[in-house]
């Protein structure tokens, strides 16, 4: 049985996809219920309302589940595009509650299930901005980098448990992240892959149903996958 957060769009829908492919039953959160809702129909599973911003939901969520052999952390996001001198302090409460502590307050509450498994693994999806810092980036970047530090805390923890530990951190992919960073601004999300081909969703989940494939003695650490057009989080084809 595997549960993916945020799994009414991007990453997080088409990892729920390639899960099931698989053969796991998937257990799909999100606010949107709606598009949950029409996934669990589509790939044979479950969908459950989840705000992981929110101790009662994640509570909820968790109640209904004894054993998880997959956790999928995704949901996640970036809000705003600005110097740190001109930081929007609810932009970047909103980065680190969902990033950060709704990773945390999730895991925390589905840890036992996934021991419970006796070979349970933990996918964590930061970012490149997990391992770097870019221009304007200032919050998400900080909130990747905690997320990251808080997955590979975890891996030492929980060592002698049977919970593997993977952290996946991908570059550019065309999902509605950039929409959700520019407000729904669409014009100016369409323009962050004008001339380069980005990584597509499924180019990600791919990777993370691999790691899920994997006998229980071999542990993916970190996999980092990005765009051939981009380099790091400051450089791709267009920007040279
Ligand atoms: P996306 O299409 O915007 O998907 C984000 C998902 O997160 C949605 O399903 C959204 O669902 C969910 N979410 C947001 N806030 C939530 C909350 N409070 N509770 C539960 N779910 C919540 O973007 P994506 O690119 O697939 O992003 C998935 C992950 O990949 C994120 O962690 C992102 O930071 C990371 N990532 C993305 C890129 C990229 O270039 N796209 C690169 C590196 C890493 P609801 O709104 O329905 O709740």
């Amino acid at each position: 049985m595997a549960v993916v957060t945020g799994a009414s769009s991007g990453i997080g829908a088409a990892t729920a996809r390639a899960l099931a492919r698989d053969g796991y039953f998937v257990v799909v959160g999100a606010r949107r219920t709606d598009r949950i809702d029409a996934l669990a129909d589509e790939i044979g599973g479950r969908a459950m309302y989840l705000d992981v911003t929110d101790p009662a939901s994640v509570e909820r969520f968790a109640a209904t589940l004894d054993t998880v052999h997959v956790l999928v952390n995704n949901a996640g996001g970036a809000k705003g595009l600005a110097p740190i001198a001109e930081a929007n302090l609810d932009d970047w409460r909103w980065m680190w509650e969902t990033n950060v502590v709704g990773t945390l307050r999730i895991t925390k509450a589905l840890l036992p299930a996934l021991i419970a498994s006796g070979d349970g693994l933990i996918v964590t999806v930061t970012s490149i901005a997990a391992l770097d810092t870019y221009d304007n980036g200032g919050g998400y970047t900080s909130a990747k980098h905690a997320q990251g530090v808080l997955h590979r805390t975890l891996r030492p923890e929980l060592l002698g448990k049977p919970v593997r530990l993977t952290e996946v951190c991908p570059g550019m992919v065309e999902t509605e992240f950039s929409l959700v960073r520019f407000e729904g601004d669409a014009e100016r999300a369409e323009k962050v892959y004008d001339g380069l081909t980005p990584l597509t969703a499924d180019d990600v989940a791919d990777v993370i149903a691999f790691a899920a494939s994997r006998p229980p003695h071999v542990n993916l650490d970190q996999i980092v996958i990005k765009p051939r057009d981009q380099v790091d989080a400051r450089r791709n084809i267009r920007t040279g």
